[in-house]
């Protein structure tokens, strides 16, 4: 039912709903589906927001 949003950190597809963690920057929501995929993107946002599909993230689950 919800938005269907993608983890830019990992590029995990999700819905909205289920995300574990969210963050804002420039404006816009983020959606993560770990907390350390959450932190990682903290810690570097632009790596995330000017790469779509072009890099495999890392492995955000262990
Ligand atoms: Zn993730």
């Amino acid at each position: 039912m919800g938005e269907q949003v993608k983890d830019p950190v990992c590029g995990m597809d999700m819905d909205a709903d289920s995300a574990v963690a969210t963050s804002e920057h420039m404006g816009k929501t983020f959606y993560f589906c770990a907390q350390g995929c959450k932190e990682k993107f903290d810690q570097n946002p632009m790596k995330y927001m000017s790469t779509e599909e072009e890099e495999k993230g890392d492995s955000c689950h262990m």
